[in-house]
């Protein structure tokens, strides 16, 4: 027998597993709208041209890169996400390393916390505190690491946008010092994000009860196109002093989901914790993975430090943000043409990858058996895996489905 005849078998992953269901269907007009990717307007993945252009030069070496990634793209993603005159960059009071994409930063910056964040006002190890509802793999990474995770109050499923007051209250209530992700832009899976009346109440409450933000940027520059405009909340609570985590990810705005690109950076309130924390994180690195990949990297910081090939890249943001802002007009004008029952409109207010269709769990399984449309059983569809083509099955399928 095995010595593994006892192991019970993981549950699906609510986003990746529905992602393999797809694969598995033989139907030749089947449409995935469960994963987060772009697709061009022909459905097919496709690869940045600044991208393509910085690849036709290849690696000087395959040599290991340092435990905390490639200083120049560390140093660029960083300032990417602050802006260059930020403050706590000025003042080098900034720590930044390389990380596996999003997750890895999020995952790395966990067992930071898990290991090191002692808020004085209670005895018990911290809480990490997700929205509701969140990504699906926040809590997996969070509790993983060994932290508790619980949520606070974020979408109001009636008004299709953020429950300011229920999520104002929740951050108020909860422990001091509890540790708050909060998105940076494009909340997924909502794609209702704060207003920026409500983004300095946030501000004012995380202050007030001396909460520690770790920020998850995973769509600057694909949400609204304009890189600036998307870091806005990041950059407003780095201006007020605050201590923060920020990881964030490459995969979405530069189009580099596989190759892993991301940075996991701490904003410290002075520059004497910094070597500390420094050293620590190359720690947790080592004995997790030893050191980043660098292909991506080399990619990304070659295109955030050049100039020419940075302007490129903004234009080729604004085709991508474009595009999907285009999907989300022509499902909108599908589904009133369709005079389909329901308010609609959610779909256009919203922003970045997601539309949270409001879709309920029986509708979703039966765009998927009847339709072959696949989508997050919480209702999230890919408004990125959308085309002119595809918009109007989808949008069939949908008033057949609340019918
Ligand atoms: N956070 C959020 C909110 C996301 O939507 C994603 C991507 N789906 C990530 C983190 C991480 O993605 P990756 O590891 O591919 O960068």
């Amino acid at each position: 027998t095995s010595h593994w005849s006892h192991v019970p078998a993981a549950p699906p992953d609510s986003i990746l597993g529905i992602a393999s269901l797809y694969r598995n269907d033989p139907e030749k007009k089947k449409l995935n709208l469960s994963v987060g990717a772009y697709r061009d307007d022909n459905g097919n993945p496709a690869v940045l041209r600044v991208v393509r252009k910085v690849e036709q030069e290849p690696a000087p070496d395959h040599e290991y890169i340092p435990m905390a990634g490639i200083p120049s793209f560390c140093q660029a993603a960083v300032q990417l996400i602050l802006g260059e005159k930020a403050q706590s960059i000025k003042e080098k009071r900034v720590v930044t390393v390389q990380s596996l994409s999003g997750t890895g930063a999020l995952r790395v910056g966990a067992e930071f916390l898990c290991q090191f964040y002692r808020p004085a006002a209670t005895t018990e190890k911290p809480c990490v505190y997700i929205p509701r509802p969140s990504w699906g793999n926040h809590r997996k990474v969070f509790q993983s690491a060994g932290l508790k995770v619980s949520e606070y109050k974020y979408f109001d499923p009636v008004s299709c946008d953020v429950d300011a007051k229920g999520l104002l209250d929740d951050l108020t209530n909860i422990p001091s010092q509890s540790i708050i992700v909060l998105h940076a832009c494009a909340h997924n899976p909502t794609g209702a994000d704060p207003s920026k009346q409500l983004w300095k109440q946030i501000l004012q409450v995380v202050i007030q009860k001396q909460h520690l933000v770790f920020f998850d940027s995973a769509y600057q520059g694909f949400a609204s196109g304009d890189l600036e405009k998307d870091a806005f909340a990041v950059r407003m609570f780095e201006q007020s002093g605050i201590e923060m985590l920020i990881a964030q990810s490459f995969a979405k705005n530069m189009g580099l989901y596989g190759e892993r690109v991301g940075a996991l950076s701490f904003v410290c309130k002075d520059s004497s914790v910094v070597a500390s924390v420094q050293s620590q994180l190359e720690t947790i690195i080592r004995s997790m993975y030893s050191s980043p990949p660098a292909n991506g990297a080399r990619i990304a910081s070659r295109i955030l430090n050049n100039p020419v090939l940075f302007e490129e890249w903004k234009q080729e943001l604004l085709e991508m943000s474009g595009r999907i802002q285009e999907m989300r007009k022509l499902l909108f004008e599908a589904l009133v043409s369709r005079k389909t029952p329901g308010d609609w409109s959610h779909i256009t207010k919203q922003i970045g990858m997601f539309s949270f269709t409001g879709l309920n769990v029986e509708q979703v399984r039966y765009l998927r058996e009847k339709y072959h449309i696949y989508m997050t059983e919480d209702g999230r569809a890919s408004m990125a895996g959308l085309s002119r083509e595809t918009v109007p099955l989808f949008a069939d399928g949908i008033h057949d489905a609340v019918l």
